[in-house]
Parts: C-alpha cells; sequence; structure tokens
C-alpha cells in the first residue's frame, strides 16, 4: 500500500531516515516531533564548552547509512574498545580479526586466542544467518513460514543456546567470556537468557569496526534532519502527538497535543512500540511479548580537568564478578529480589580525542552503568526517589576509583541522567533503551490497522543506530514509492 501523504509520529533516528527514504520516494511527509530538538536518543549536551552525546557513543556498520547521502566521514576507532579487567589485565579489541589475535595472546595467552578463534568462526556463521534472514527483512505472517526455516537455520549455528552458553563451550579464559557476556547488553538483555544468536553483534562490531563521528555521535541527527528538509520534509518539533486516528481500521491520520488533527494515509510510528499500542492506538494493548524490557542506562556527564593517557576513545572497567551486576539491575522474583542499581557494575567510559568537544587540555567524558528502568514494580527502580541519583552517581565514581581511575578531584561539572530523565526526554517508556529486551521477533514493522507502521529500535530488527537504520529502509520499502 502506498499513499502520498505521511505522517511519522517522532524524529528519532528511525524517523528521520525513515521520512528520507519515504520523501526520496515521492511521498508528501510531515514529521511530527514531541520535544524541542530532533535525534530522540541520539542526544547531545553542552556546557562551558564540553560537547557531549548523550545516548550513543559508538557507531557500527556505516554503511547502512550510506545511501541515504548524509556526507557522514565516520573514523575508525582502533581500539574499538580498551577492556580493563580486575586483575588488572587489560585488552584492547581490534577490527583487524588477526591484531586482536595477536592482542589476546599477549593478554591472556596462545590458547585463549585460540578459543576466540573458534568462537568467531561460529559467530561469523551467526552474523551471516541474521544478515540473510532476520536483519533486512519484515517479520510478518506472510513471511513467517520462510523465516522460520531460516530461524531452524539459526538453531543449526547457535542450537538453542543462550549467550552465556555459547562462551562456556568456546572461550576457556573467564575475562573472555565477560567480554563476550557484555554484548547482551547492548540489546538489553541478560547473557545468560539472551540467545545465542546475539553473538553477531560482537561480530558486527569488529568485522565491521567501531566508528566516531567527529563533532560527536548526534552530528548524526543533525546530518538526517539537513538530508530530510533537502528532501522537503517538514519537520514539526514540540508536537506532540496524542493519538493514532482510524476509519474503518485504516489510519486516517493523528491528534496533536495542539488540538489539531494532521491527516494521513500513512502513519509511521517512531514512538516505542509499546507507547503506540498502549497510548496512541485506539483499542490498546493488542501487542504480546511486551514483558522483558530492556534494561537502561545511568548516565554521568562529566566536565574533567586535564588528561587521561590510561583512557582509550572507549573503555570499559570490569567488575571480579559480573553476575552480581545481572542479578541487580534485572531483578528475580523467584527469589523475591527485586531490580536495583548493582553495587560492583561495569564502568563504561567514553572520552574522544577531539578538540570540537572540550575546551583546550581538559576532557568531556561519557559514564555508562546499566540500570534497571524507571518505575514501579519487581523489574523497575523510582530513579526519582530524592537522593537516589546523586548518591547513585558518587558510588559509580567510588567504584571507578577503586578499579584505578580516580577522577573526582578533576571534575568541573558533573551531569546525572538517569533512566527516568531518558523517558522525559524521549518519551520512552521506563527510559528502557532497546525496547523489548534481546529478542529476535520483537514488534513488526507493519501496524495493526492498515496503513500504520512502526520504526526504530523499538521494533524489528532492534535497538542501536544501524539497526534502527534497518527498520528505517524496511518500512520505506514495505510502504514502497508514491505511485502518482
Ligand atoms: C545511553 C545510551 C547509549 C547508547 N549507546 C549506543 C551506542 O553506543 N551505539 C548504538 O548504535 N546505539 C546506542 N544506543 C541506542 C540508540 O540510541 C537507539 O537504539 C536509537 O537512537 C533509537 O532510535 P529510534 O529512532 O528508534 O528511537 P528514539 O531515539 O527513541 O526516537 C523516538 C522519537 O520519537 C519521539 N516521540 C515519542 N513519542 C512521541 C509522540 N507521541 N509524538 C511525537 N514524538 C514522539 C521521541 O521524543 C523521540 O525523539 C544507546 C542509547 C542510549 C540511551
Amino acid at each position: 500500500m502506498s499513499g502520498s501523504r505521511v505522517v511519522v509520529v517522532g524524529a528519532g533516528v528511525g524517523g528521520l531516515a525513515v521520512a528520507a527514504r519515504l520523501a526520496a520516494g515521492g511521498h508528501e511527509v510531515v514529521v511530527h516531533e514531541r520535544a524541542e530538538v530532533v535525534g530522540g536518543k541520539l542526544g547531545r549536551y553542552e556546557r562551558d564548552g564540553f560537547v557531549f552525546d548523550t545516548g550513543p557513543s559508538l557507531l557500527t556498520l556505516p554503511q547502512v547509512f550510506a545511501d541515504l547521502e548524509l556526507g557522514l566521514n565516520p573514523v575508525a576507532l582502533d581500539p574499538v574498545v580498551r577492556h580493563v579487567f580486575a586483575d588488572g589485565t587489560v585488552l584492547d579489541s581490534a577490527s583487524d580479526p588477526a591484531v586482536f589475535r595477536e592482542r589476546i595472546a599477549a593478554a591472556m595467552g596462545a590458547g585463549a586466542a585460540a578459543d576466540w578463534d573458534r568462537l568467531w568462526r561460529r559467530a561469523r556463521r551467526i552474523w551471516t544467518a541474521s544478515w540473510r534472514s532476520v536483519l533486512r527483512r519484515p517479520v510478518s505472517p506472510a513471511s513467517l513460514a520462510a523465516l522460520s526455516w531460516r530461524l531452524a537455520d539459526l538453531r543449526a549455528v547457535a542450537p538453542g543456546r543462550s549467550l552465556r552458553a555459547l562462551g562456556y563451550r568456546h572461550l576457556r579464559d573467564p575475562r573472555l567470556r565477560m567480554l563476550l557476556d557484555r554484548y547482551a547488553t547492548y540489546a538489553g538483555a541478560d547473557p545468560r537468557r539472551a540467545p545465542a544468536a546475539l553473538a553477531a553483534i560482537p561480530y558486527a562490531e569488529l568485522a565491521f569496526g567501531g566508528w566516531y563521528l567527529p563533532g560527536g555521535l548526534h552530528t548524526l541527527a543533525d546530518a538526517l534532519l539537513a538530508r530530510c528538509r533537502a528532501l522537503g520534509v517538514t519537520v514539526v518539533p514540540s508536537s506532540p502527538v496524542t493519538a493514532i486516528r482510524t476509519v474503518h481500521g485504516r489510519v486516517s491520520g493523528v491528534d496533536l497535543a495542539d488540538g489539531g488533527v494532521a491527516p494521513a494515509d500513512i502513519v509511521v510510528a517512531n514512538a516505542d512500540a509499546l507507547s503506540v499500542y498502549r497510548d496512541l492506538l485506539p483499542d490498546p494493548g493488542r501487542l504480546a511479548g511486551l514483558a522483558d524490557r530492556s534494561l537502561a542506562g545511568f548516565v554521568l556527564l562529566l566536565g574533567v580537568r586535564g588528561r587521561t593517557p590510561a583512557l582509550a576513545h572507549h573503555t570499559v572497567f570490569f567488575p571480579s564478578y559480573y553476575d552480581a551486576e545481572f542479578d541487580a539491575v534485572f531483578g528475580d522474583p523467584g527469589a523475591g529480589r527485586p531490580a536495583r542499581p548493582a553495587s560492583n557494575p561495569a564502568v563504561f567510559v567514553t572520552r574522544a580525542n577531539d578538540p570540537a568537544t572540550h575546551p583546550d587540555g581538559d576532557e568531556a567524558w561519557f559514564v555508562l552503568v546499566n540500570a534497571p528502568p524507571h518505575g514501579t514494580g519487581w523489574a523497575a527502580v523510582d530513579w526519582r526517589r530524592p537522593g537516589l541519583a546523586q548518591a547513585y552517581a558518587e558510588h559509580v565514581l567510588m567504584v571507578l576509583a577503586r578499579r584505578g581511575l580516580d577522577v573526582r578531584d578533576r571534575l568541573r561539572f558533573m551531569q546525572v541522567r538517569t533512566p527516568a530523565d531518558l523517558a522525559a526526554a524521549t518519551g520512552t517508556p521506563g527510559g528502557a533503551i532497546y525496547g523489548t529486551a534481546g529478542s529476535l521477533l520483537r514488534p513488526r514493522n507493519r501496524g495493526p490497522v492498515e496503513g500504520l507502521y512502526l520504526v526504530g529500535g523499538s521494533a524489528h530488527p532492534g535497538g542501536g543506530l544501524p539497526m534502527v537504520a534497518l527498520s528505517a529502509r524496511i518500512v520505506a520499502d514495505l510502504v514502497g514509492p508514491d505511485p502518482t
């Protein structure tokens, strides 16, 4: 089905990317964004000459953005990530498998390097199957039959295993298993429950590289906005959509918070799938399988005096016992343990060597730890509880100090962003970064009423910038060009 008037709900990466594609296909496209700025989770914060990315800091698979003609100049990172383990071992990952192998051998011994090689071959098969069957195609009843054999194909390379089990099967060194486990959290999931198919994530990151955009990753949102405007898309900020209108099972437009109505033949929702089904559609609650909300992130933005040679662009500081973090942030109702902030989490620090992002001689740090989403109930934490955010921020700095990097006497300022703040800024329920956690089958791109489509990280094929860009491509293909 195609039509000429398209309304896109939300100007995140998914919304802007699909708007550009549909406008290029001849549709008349208007994007309504509830916030004052575009970009959604791909946010920016500026203060006293420091410029921070508040969301994504690592760009993978930049090639999926290539045909949008954004004029990006991504810079390859080496190391992609520096891993600092509790015993003091430092391992720098590399996008050249031979180099990474040498680094593993030097840090952990030849046996560990050979183990990684075996895992790597398995991960490549998983990646190839996912790319072919899942990542570039819609999931729909019509495609399910075809998909089922392809999922069987996936099972052949990772038969019913968790990512954790895959690690145990291939990797004898517990530090390498920790490194692998961490990729489950890239999909918002617990490695003990996430499918082994998520080994496709480290494969994509290391085989195709980790990238930075000069000026910060948020410049991707600027580039998408400029591209949309050049293609004639109208982008309306500060314009929340309050409902999606339907007539006889077909979309007819959207209601706006200012009381207006925007008529549409096609509505593409970039808002989180949960709010689309629960809040925007007239008949809520039709979306099954949203119970496993992904984890959220607790973020510190630090203006730091002086330079820190020990840091790479991305550095992760691991705890000695990683499972305590998963027990904390996911909670366990069976054991009567509600979710809580982890007391000894892995700490991820991003510090770009980019003069555009900090005053001379200083550094802008983005510090991220995994955290339960905001809310009530056993799987969430009330991040608005007075004093909690500040106390946990100080705790995270103390954890970092215990791991050998004490930044506390070098702070010019600290900005704290809790999952509650992300929820307020982007409308994402609970501030859950990736919508539904770690599943291959997410909410479909075709919505439950004719003419409604879902794009973005909470829908198929999933979260993260490249997946979101792929979802925009899938939706644009489903809609097709305007025939008029
Ligand atoms: C802390 C953090 C770190 C991350 N790190 C990485 C990383 O290193 N690499 C990576 O690839 N990914 C990373 N991600 C994930 C990545 O940011 C997201 O997957 C991606 O940006 C999601 O884009 P989206 O378009 O799906 O949704 P969003 O960015 O959530 O955009 C949705 C937009 O819709 C708007 N909206 C919602 N409801 C309405 C409404 N009713 N009316 C109008 N507008 C509405 C919102 O305001 C928002 O602008 C990170 C995310 C976070 C939060």
